[in-house]
């Protein structure tokens, strides 16, 4: 048992013992049978159990029904005018459902029992009932902006109107809850930025949004406040705990430095940076932060930035990138990226009182992964298997506030048979609805041609 503790202890042949939805106590076997008789066992023999990992930046609409099918070599602006606008635009309620639905299956079945959600256009309801229906803990905003004359813009007290009511909708305390979620980049007018900071602080809610993933968001704010993001966002007063910033891969050492001095947090997408080419080898200074105390957690983005729902693999991706980016393989490495992905990361979203490890009192949200499996065998540093070796495909077993949702690698809580069905309808006529031709670099040959 890898608890994630304070002490960082790794317990050998341990016994977890759940009550409701928390942890009641840890031991062995032995003890844990004697002090609750009879109750039911999970035999986890010969694996290795873990917290439920914490992805604290993901899109669950807009992208997953068009998963793979934005090229990935397209000019900056292209996928968000070309694909991603026309995709929302067109977005069903049933669309944000089952794209949520997918979202949260492939994630609990990777080991990810908590999802940051980045953001959904049009039916936030909708997507947080795919979520629910999924079982993953999570939270859900509604996105919106206010400046340019861009598509769904609205003055901020009408974006603002809609985050109070997901917050309404989606109080603290459940497993879905609310957050304020705005797009972030250059797309917010200081009053609606100031506003929705305002709003989660009166509320005790978490506020995310995205900065600076390229250079764009700092030339941006450069034109029009005369000052780099995160100096701005600080003179507004924005900045601070209740803040989860996705990306903040254009730092200056200025930026770098209000970012470790307001608390406010970071969620790292190392892979959709490498797909989309914006320059976190060279500017990236997430582990660096993350060495410095920093709140940093990471994230898988989006089905078309970084593609992959898998934390494990976003973790070896930091760890390698801090090592090669430094030419110095002394530091950052999967002790380090395996708290980023649990207790850490837990605390970048302000949830380690909830979640992140496993001791008593905490949410019971753990995973078994199976090491019987080859990438287990043999056995060597729990933290370097799981990172370097293992990835979310070992995952078993996964529970959810002491609740079964993944049993030998199938999700218990949706008929992922009937699923998959839907989401390929669902995708075939959003494609259409938007007027979009997924283009095919190589031909594709009907079978039948090759007979004639
Ligand atoms: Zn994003």
């Amino acid at each position: 048992m890898v608890t994630m503790n304070a002490r960082r202890e790794v317990v050998v042949g341990g016994a977890v013992a759940i009550a409701g939805e928390r942890i009641l106590a840890l031991g062995s076997a032995g003890a844990m049978r004697r002090r609750f008789p009879g109750t039911p066992e999970l035999d986890a023999r010969g694996c290795v159990i873990t917290p439920g990992m914490i992805n604290a930046h993901q899109h669950c609409t807009g992208d997953p029904l068009a998963r793979s099918c934005i090229p990935d070599d397209l000019r900056p602006g292209a996928s968000i005018f070309d694909w991603a606008v026309p995709l929302h635009g067109a977005h069903s309620g049933d669309d944000d459902e089952i794209s949520a639905v997918l979202t949260a299956t492939e994630s609990l079945r990777n080991g990810v029992t908590t999802l940051i959600e980045a953001g959904t256009v049009a039916h936030p309801v909708r997507a947080a009932a795919g979520l629910a229906r999924a079982g993953v803990r999570a939270s859900i905003g509604t996105w919106g902006w206010d400046i340019d004359d861009g598509p769904f813009a609205a003055p901020a007290d009408v974006v603002l109107e809609r985050q109070v009511e997901v917050l309404d909708r989606f109080p603290s305390g459940g497993n879905i809850t609310g957050w304020v979620t705005l797009v972030g980049h250059n797309l917010a007018s200081d009053e609606l930025m100031q506003g929705a900071a305002d709003l989660a602080r009166r509320r005790s809610v978490g506020m995310t949004m995205h900065i600076s993933p390229t250079r764009s968001d700092p030339e941006a704010y450069r034109t029009r406040t005369g000052r780099d993001p995160l100096v701005h966002l600080e003179h507004l007063g924005v900045l601070g705990p209740h803040l989860l910033l996705a990306h903040a891969v254009w730092l200056t050492d200025r930026e770098i430095e209000i970012i470790l001095g307001t608390r406010t947090a970071v969620a790292y997408c190392p892979w959709a940076y490498l797909r989309l080419g914006q320059g976190v080898s060279g500017r990236g200074r997430h582990a660096e932060m993350f060495g410095r105390g920093g709140r940093i957690a990471l994230g898988c983005d989006a089905a078309n930035a970084g593609d992959q729902l898998d934390i494990l693999r976003s973790a070896a991706l930091a760890a390698g990138l801090a090592k090669d980016t430094r030419e110095d393989p002394t530091w950052f490495g999967a002790h380090e990226a395996f708290e980023m992905a649990t207790i850490r990361g837990a605390a970048a979203v302000g949830m380690a009182d909830r979640i992140g490890s496993i001791e008593p009192g905490k949410l019971a949200d753990l995973v078994v992964h199976d090491a019987t499996a080859p990438a287990w065998v043999p056995r060597g540093d729990p933290a370097l298997q799981l990172v370097w070796s293992a990835d979310g495909r070992t995952v078993r077993d996964v529970l959810v506030g002491g609740r079964m949702v993944v049993s030998n690698g199938r999700c218990l809580t949706v008929d992922t048979e009937e699923v998959r069905h839907e989401a390929a309808a669902a995708a075939a006529a959003l494609l259409a609805r938007a007027g979009i031709t997924v283009p095919h670099r190589w031909p594709h040959v009907d079978a039948d041609e090759l007979d004639r």
